[in-house]
């Protein structure tokens, strides 16, 4: 029998995860938090011709940042898989895959929609995970501050999860811990896992802008500042900056209490 004074060791800790690292705010705020509950992280991007394909470079700099922020993350820190997912530029045809006007249509929806976009990472992501060993899949989507998406909605995610499982004969289990959390608990959640030095990293080198603009620094960033994304980001960091020292929301893959 286990004396109550004798830690017992967390069986999720000792596991794997795979983290789909785009090189945004999310997705870097993802890696902390799997970081911070993950004894071996990877990550894994892709490339679909996305015309902020700038991110993808952010991504290597956010890394060896997240690197020297502490021996800890840098011994869990695994490596990196960028993945081609090409076949969506091709038949995708969208503003995020070609040079056009960011409009919405009449239920609301950016022409920014990539049909099938989070769903196919999530299954190139989850065939990966099974080359590799890993169990766990940690995903930035979020449907609180969020462009409408209807693959970032957490249906979406628990039905895919299921299917993965299904499909593969696994067991994966697909963590959204920015799914109840606004643009601005996210820069919180940051700052809970890394400090403000995580928050400057982040603010500078990870990348948010659909139009991959990287001219001018912003206090929320760099960014165009008017598409989708960039009024997302710039509004959080308000919000964020707003309601700094009130507390700091820890990510969650539940729906938050009803108040
Ligand atoms: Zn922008």
């Amino acid at each position: 029998m286990t004396s109550p004074a004798t830690p017992v060791p967390s069986s999720i800790d000792a596991e794997k995860a795979l983290v789909l690292f785009s090189g945004g705010q999310d997705s870097t705020a993802c890696l902390a938090w799997a970081l911070g509950r993950f004894q071996w992280v990877e990550t894994v991007a892709f490339a679909y011709g996305q015309r902020h394909a700038v991110e993808l470079e952010a991504r290597q700099a956010l890394r060896k940042g997240i690197r020297e922020l502490g021996d800890r993350w840098a011994e869990r820190l695994g490596p990196d898989h960028e993945l081609d997912a090409g076949v969506l530029g091709h038949i995708s045809d969208t503003a995020l895959t070609r040079e056009a006007e960011i409009t919405y249509d009449d239920q609301g929806l950016p022409t920014t929609f990539v049909p099938g976009r989070n769903l196919l990472f999530l299954t190139l992501a989850a065939a990966l995970a099974h080359r590799r060993g890993i169990r766990h899949l940690v995903t930035g989507v979020c449907e609180t501050d969020y462009s409408g998406y209807p693959d970032c909605r957490d249906d979406t995610i628990k039905a895919l999860q299921v299917t993965l499982n299904l499909g593969m004969a696994q067991r994966l289990v697909v963590h959204t811990p920015l799914m109840w959390l606004d643009k601005a608990q996210t820069w919180a959640l940051l700052e809970h896992h890394g400090g403000k030095a995580l928050v400057e990293l982040t603010r500078t080198e990870s990348h948010t802008c659909y139009r991959g603009e990287r001219d001018q620094l912003h206090p929320w960033g760099y960014g165009c500042g008017t598409c989708p994304a960039c009024q997302l980001r710039a509004e959080g960091w308000q919000h964020y900056q707003a309601r700094a020292g009130t507390g700091t929301p820890e990510g969650s893959t539940h729906p938050p209490p009803t108040p």
